[in-house]
């Protein structure tokens, strides 16, 4: 749409737009969000429930991608070696992606196969990978200790190599437009199952998995995953502990950890108020990412059951607290859905409810959905989204559409979801499905 006929009359001088509710006459319709195919879990007040805390099963063994770099050296100490074999076992998995005593050549050889053993208990075991894009997108099913699949993907980008990780088996958050939820959460991941996603992403890349090798630092520097977005399965923030543990390893220098910048890192949430305050708190630069997809009150509650709890103005004031501890701008995330949050009123609600906290500390992403006829979740139609667009931008609010790479072989946010045969393929890898 041309900016140029947005009512500026009704425009301050600070930039900020004046809503326009809809005019009856030319309203557009109103989409109700709804579970399709699989029905929302409510509680006895009807509503969606909600799952924070995750139930009590069996955890993961303890990996060295847990400890910190001083509880591998007390652990080789107990196993009767010297601290710097901690150091030596770290480079080999934190800088050589390997996990596999056969490569551990400066370890002695009578001791590599029981140190594998404690220090790397197999976490994730792959499943499936699908690759698109020529090669530049993959996706990998892994299967977990406990038979738990979650799924990450990896892309490429001019200058950048991204990662979307899961975080949760499953996801307690209930949104009626996700499959992640359907199930509910089954269990947290540890650190050492989300830092592994990375770990074994690394391998692939080295290995050409990723569209093949490629050299950087003029053939000096090997490829490797630069940016991580916490957007797989499961809400980040709701499995804080680990997920903060995990992202501190990120970012701690080779071999403690990754070495990788905060900046680099995305951690998304749904709207955790409190949550999102700890994280301000924590004073790790990472770039924080709110999935909104609504600016009122009235739709969110139904789209993002969370917002019961925790309602926008609160989330956005958190989100801005953000900004101003770590300077970090704040990322908004909007799925633009065909009549439902894609309403120009709302566009203009969104700018007004961003402006009132003040200016420069936010950037709004809108999301494209799959075109999917017949389903209450399908894609705005590209004037709409045109519009959309325009009338933040017009509001002083920087906005650009998102790539929704990855949407072919089903691996877009929100999207991720293990199918029945992938079920099937995961129990023949365990070796308990013989058909
Ligand atoms: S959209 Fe995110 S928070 Fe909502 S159910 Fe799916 S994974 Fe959970």
């Amino acid at each position: 749409m041309d900016p140029n006929k947005l009512n500026h009359a009704n425009l301050p001088e600070s930039g900020k737009l004046i809503r326009t509710r809809p005019r009856s006459a030319d309203a557009r319709p109103q989409t109700r969000p709804r579970a399709e195919g699989w029905t929302q879990l409510t509680g006895a007040d009807g509503r969606p429930q909600l799952q924070f805390a995750s139930p009590r099963v069996k955890q993961p063994p303890t990996h060295l991608a847990d400890m910190t770099l001083a509880e591998r050296e007390a652990k080789i100490v107990e196993l009767g070696l010297p601290k710097f074999r901690a150091k030596q076992l770290s480079q080999h998995y934190f800088e050589r992606y390997t996990s596999d005593p056969a490569h551990m050549t400066n370890l002695p050889k009578d001791r590599r196969d029981d140190l594998s053993e404690a220090f790397f208990p197999p976490l994730l075991s792959e499943v499936k990978r699908l690759v698109t894009d020529d090669g530049n997108t993959v996706k990998f099913l892994w299967r977990l200790f406990d038979g738990a699949l979650v799924e990450s993907v990896l892309m490429r980008y001019p200058g950048r190599i991204t990662l979307c990780v899961s975080s949760q088996c499953g996801c307690g958050m209930n949104c009626p437009f996700c499959a992640t939820g359907q199930a509910g959460l089954t269990r947290n991941m540890s650190p050492a199952e989300i830092l592994d996603q990375i770990v074994q992403a690394n391998r692939v890349i080295a290995e050409g998995g990723l569209g093949g090798v490629r050299e950087i630092g003029n053939g000096t520097e090997a490829e490797r995953v630069n940016n991580i977005v916490f957007m797989g399965m499961g809400e980040p923030l709701a499995n804080y502990k680990r997920v903060m543990t995990a992202v501190r390893r990120m970012v701690a220098p080779a071999p403690e950890g990754l070495g990788m910048s905060a900046r680099g890192i995305t951690v998304s949430t749904v709207g955790l108020a409190p949550a999102i305050r700890k994280l301000t708190d924590e004073e790790i630069p990472v770039t924080f990412a709110l999935s909104l997809h609504a600016p009122d009150d009235e739709l969110r509650d139904e789209l993002i059951p969370v917002n019961s709890r925790w309602k926008i103005d609160e989330v956005l004031d958190a989100a801005r607290g953000y900004f101003e501890r770590t300077g970090r701008r704040v990322s908004i995330e909007y799925a633009l859905i065909k009549d439902m949050n894609d309403h120009a009123w709302r566009a203009e609600l969104l700018a007004e409810k961003l402006n009132a906290r003040g200016r420069g500390w936010v950037h709004v992403n809108p999301i494209p959905l799959n075109p999917t006829p017949g389903s209450v979740w399908t894609r705005s139609e590209p004037s709409v989204t045109r519009e959309f667009v325009d009338r933040l931008n017009a509001a002083g609010i920087p906005t650009t559409l998102r790539d929704t790479r990855g949407k072919e072989i089903d691996g877009a946010c929100g999207q991720l979801v293990a199918t029945e045969q992938d079920r099937i393929d995961a129990a023949r890898l365990a070796g308990s499905l013989t058909i």
